[in-house]
């Protein structure tokens, strides 16, 4: 029998739901993160994590925890998603974002945008008020300013701690942390979500889309097995449809989520010479965050607990 509500005054609290994200995965090593960083990252990771869960707990879908989880990182400038994304070789900033629904597969993306504020918001748009699963340049900017969605002018994604990363990444220097964030969630109806949002590597080549819309790499969910959301180098994760295979591992193969996700990102991922990690959430609630690069920022709350977010490997 499930018993997933409690009804306290006009207020519907849900009493089994889980909420997992990451804020990217990269080689950012402990001494190079100062303290005060740290904390910032700490704090945005984890009010993300209230902005999702709070939902979660009254009642809310997987797919607007996810998506709020999101929106929040994409407002910050520590991310490289929304404001604070990554620049490509030509010196903007083209965003990717993607977002899928476990109960029907229902999904939505979009690639390439210059304009969006919050290009998970666009993905959502596709995903439910279009037949289409992935839009891409100008016709999604165009699609998304129907839906009133909001646009803002390029430079508003500009950080000059992204414009300095580009400008070393150009002199030859490599391995600076990536900062894609993503999210899986289980509500109280034990329906999945997943969505992953990003600026996409430095220097990456004008028009370049990574596997962060692309749904099977970057992003799946599926009720009847998990829901992933991933990040590091992206091309590897499309060649390895990383997201969708974790998945398939575990609703074909009888894998559990945890030997999926080892398999795929211990395994094959680096067995290619890939780096990067995803988050992923199973169908009974199993919650799992792997990586192969030496840190990755991650963070998950569930119901009756406290958000708890975690940097290094050794965490
Ligand atoms: N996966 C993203 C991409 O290749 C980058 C990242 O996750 O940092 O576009």
């Amino acid at each position: 029998m499930m018993r997933p509500f409690v009804r306290i005054g006009w207020k519907v609290l849900s009493d089994d739901w889980q909420l997992v994200i990451h804020g990217g995965a990269g080689g950012i090593s402990r001494e190079s993160l100062t303290s005060e960083r740290e904390g910032w990252l700490r704090d945005t990771l984890e009010r993300a994590l209230q902005a999702g869960g709070s939902l979660l707990g009254v009642g809310g879908s997987s797919v607007a925890a996810v998506q709020a989880a999101i929106v929040l990182l994409e407002d910050s400038p520590l991310f490289n998603a929304g404001k604070g994304a990554a620049f490509n070789a030509a010196g903007v900033n083209e965003l990717d974002a993607s977002i899928m629904r476990g109960s029907d597969l229902q999904a939505g993306a979009v690639a390439g945008v210059t304009r969006i504020r919050n290009p998970v918001l666009a993905a959502h748009a596709v995903m439910v008020g279009s037949t289409h699963v992935m839009l891409a340049g100008t016709g999604a900017e165009r699609f998304a300013a129907e839906r009133n969605i909001e646009l803002v002018e390029p430079e508003y994604f500009r950080t000059e701690e992204r414009w300095r990363q580009l400008e070393r990444v150009r002199a030859g220097e490599s391995g600076f942390e990536l900062g894609t964030v993503g999210a899986v969630a289980r509500d109280a109806e034990r329906h999945l979500a997943a969505a992953t949002s990003t600026g996409g590597m430095t220097n990456k080549r004008y028009g370049r889309v990574g596997d962060s819309p692309i749904i099977g790499a970057g992003t799946y969910a599926d009720d009847r097995s998990c829901a992933v959301s991933a990040t590091g180098h992206g091309e590897y994760f499309i060649r390895l449809s990383i997201a969708r295979t974790i998945c398939a591992l575990v609703e074909l193969g009888g894998v559990n989520l945890s030997d999926a996700a080892k398999d795929v990102i211990g395994g094959r991922l680096a067995g290619l010479g890939g780096e990067g990690g995803i988050v992923a959430i199973d169908a009974s609630g199993t919650i799992v965050a792997e990586f192969n690069s030496s840190s990755m920022y991650r963070g998950w709350v569930s119901a009756g607990a406290s958000p708890e977010v975690r940097i290094f490997q050794d965490h």
